[in-house]
C-alpha cells in the first residue's frame, strides 16, 4: 500500500490502512502537512474545541499513522508507473511498490503570472502569512484575492502589518460573508476593488517597495507603495505526475467514479484536494482519505480471494 501525499487526506488514509495492517507506506512529500502548514488557527477541525495552529494539527495527523504503524517517506514522487499491478512509484531512483495506491496530493497556491513576482519571491512576495507575516512587522502589505483565503489572510497579516491592501479584480467577493465582514470591520485593512496587479514593483536591494494596480474598469494604472505582497488567488492540483494516467478535469484535478475514491485505474484511489475543488476542507479532506482507505482494502481483500479480477463496486 503505497499513500502520496502528506497532508490531512494521506495521513487519514494512513491511519486507516495502517489500523487495517496494510503497512502503508506515505511518500509525503520534501515539505510534509501541505496547506495546513500555511494556515494560522484552524477553529473548524471538530474536535479541537479551543481551535489549534495548521503545523501542529498535522503533526498530530502523522503522530496518529506512525503510531499503528505506517512508514513514511519524506521526498516528493518524481513519476509513477501505473501500467500493472505492483504500481510503481519512484523517488529519484528508489522504486517503490504497491499493489494499492492512493494520491493524496493535495493543491497548491496559484501564483498571478508576472515575471517581477517571480523575481521578488523570498524578497516580499509571499504565498504563506503564517510563513511570513512575521517579516512585515508594522509594514504596508497588499494581499492579492477575494476568497476567503484572501480575507483570511489579510486579517491574519494585521496582527503585524501596520496597514493591508486588499486587491481584487471584482466588486463581488468570492469569500463567504462572515469573511468579508471581519474584514472590513478591520480598520488596518483597506480595499482596492476593481485592480490588478501589473507589476511587482522592487528596487535596490531587489525588495519589494510597491505594486502597479491597473484599474479594470478604467484602464488606468497607479503606483500602491507597499513592502510585501501576498498573493491569495487560489490554488491547482498537484496532479502533473498523474494526468496521462488518471481521469481529470480540464483544470487537472482527479475525477474518481461518483460517490467512490476509485480511479479509471483498478487499485489506484484519489483522495482529498487532489479530486475536490468544491469543498477543499481539512474535514472533508481526511473524510476522503478515510473513503480512500476503504475503498483500497476493500480491493485488496477482494483480490486476495480473486486474484486477477478487477474490483467491482460494492
Ligand atoms: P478561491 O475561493 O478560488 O478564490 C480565489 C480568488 O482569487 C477569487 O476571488 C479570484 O477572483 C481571485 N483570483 C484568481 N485568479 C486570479 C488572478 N490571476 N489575479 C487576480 N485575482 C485572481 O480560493 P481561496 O480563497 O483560496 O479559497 C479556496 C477554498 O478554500 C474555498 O472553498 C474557501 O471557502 C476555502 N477556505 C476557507 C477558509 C475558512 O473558512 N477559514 C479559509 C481559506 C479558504 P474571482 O472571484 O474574480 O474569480
Amino acid at each position: 500500500m503505497i499513500i502520496i501525499g502528506g497532508g490531512p487526506a494521506g495521513f487519514t488514509a494512513a491511519l486507516y490502512t495502517a489500523r487495517a495492517n496494510l503497512s502503508p507506506l506515505v511518500i509525503e512529500g520534501f515539505n510534509w502537512g501541505g496547506q495546513l502548514m500555511i494556515t494560522s488557527d484552524v477553529e473548524n477541525y471538530p474536535g479541537y474545541a479551543d481551535g489549534v495552529l495548521g503545523p501542529a494539527m498535522m503533526a498530530d495527523f502523522r503522530r496518529q499513522a506512525e503510531r499503528f504503524g505506517a512508514e513514511f517517506v519524506t521526498d516528493d514522487v518524481t513519476r509513477v508507473d501505473l501500467s500493472e499491478r505492483p504500481f510503481r512509484v519512484y523517488v529519484g531512483d528508489d522504486e517503490y511498490r504497491a499493489e494499492a495506491v492512493i494520491v493524496a496530493s493535495g493543491a497548491s497556491a496559484r501564483q498571478i503570472g508576472l515575471p517581477s513576482e517571480q523575481t521578488l519571491q523570498g524578497r516580499g512576495v509571499s504565498y504563506c502569512a503564517t510563513c511570513d507575516g512575521a517579516f512585515f512587522r508594522d509594514k504596508v502589505v497588499v494581499v492579492v484575492g477575494g476568497g476567503d483565503s484572501a480575507m483570511e489572510e489579510a486579517t491574519f497579516l494585521t496582527r503585524f502589518a501596520s496597514k493591508v491592501v486588499i486587491v481584487h479584480r471584482r466588486e463581488e467577493f468570492r469569500a463567504s460573508p462572515i469573511m468579508v465582514d471581519r474584514a472590513r470591520a478591520n480598520e488596518k485593512i483597506e480595499f482596492a476593488l476593481n485592480a490588478v496587479v501589473e507589476e511587482v514593483l522592487g528596487e535596490g536591494d531587489g525588495h519589494v517597495t510597491g505594486v502597479r494596480l491597473r484599474d479594470t474598469v478604467t484602464g488606468e494604472t497607479s503606483d500602491l507603495p507597499a513592502d510585501g505582497l501576498f498573493v491569495a488567488i487560489g490554488h491547482d492540483p498537484n496532479t502533473a505526475l498523474f494526468l496521462d494516467w488518471l481521469d481529470h478535469d480540464e483544470q487537472g484535478y482527479l475525477v474518481p467514479e461518483p460517490g467512490s475514491t476509485r480511479t479509471n485505474i483498478a487499485g489506484v484511489f484519489a483522495a482529498g484536494d487532489v479530486q475536490d475543488h468544491v469543498y477543499r476542507q481539512a474535514v472533508t479532506a481526511a473524510g476522503s482519505g478515510t473513503m480512500a482507505a476503504l475503498d483500497a482494502q476493500r480491493f485488496l481483500e477482494e483480490q486476495r480471494h480473486h486474484p486477477g479480477v478487477v474490483a467491482t463496486p460494492a
